[in-house]
């Protein structure tokens, strides 16, 4: 099942999302319409609240990347817990599904430590770092209400205000579906 994607301007992104409780939800079911509906939309990750559903889910796919990193990086993360970042600060343009055809340079720690469940609610406690690294915390803020445009500084967010409105509205161009809020 494609799902439609959720846009900026909708209250489900800024809302906290709940972890999930083993048996409430199909999570194999949903984590491959994760992936079905992320790859309609050429994303290389996607987050629970970006479809309508706030729990503490993301999937990540880097394998259509040219990034040799990238290219095995196919998972699914429940109930994810950010233990730290470290490492230098750099910056990498960032995009969003939810934030369509906006691009900015976001900074960021190099590494991570998170602890995650995968669909088969295995647990593991793992590093990532570079491209990998970025692509969790990205999805991390997600669920936690946070998006990558809250992070630039208030004169970028200006210049932009008009452009968050107008995608508020449903006015962008796209080729995947979308919820307008
Ligand atoms: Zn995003």
């Amino acid at each position: 099942m494609i799902y439609p994607i959720r846009l900026y301007g909708d209250s489900i992104l800024r809302k906290k999302a709940n972890d999930i409780i083993e048996g409430e939800l199909d999570v194999k079911k949903f984590s491959d319409d994760m992936f079905d509906t992320m790859a309609c939309a050429d994303g290389i990750g996607l987050a629970g609240p970006q479809i309508g559903l706030s729990k503490r889910i993301f999937v990540v796919d880097g394998t259509t990347l040219e990034e040799e990193d990238m290219k095995n990086f196919k998972q699914v993360f429940i109930n994810p817990i950010l233990h730290s970042e470290s490492g230098d600060f750099w910056e990498f343009e960032e995009g969003c599904l939810s934030i369509p055809n906006i691009k900015e340079n976001i900074s960021r720690k190099s590494e991570v430590e998170i602890s995650y469940f995968d669909e088969n609610w295995n647990k593991f406690t793992e590093k990532f770092s570079g491209m990998r690294a970025r692509v969790i915390q990205h999805e991390y803020d997600h669920i936690e209400g946070k998006l990558f445009t809250d992070y630039l500084p208030s004169i970028k967010k200006k210049l932009i205000r008009s452009k968050l409105n107008e995608i508020s509205k449903g006015k962008c161009d796209v080729k995947y579906k979308i919820k307008i809020p």
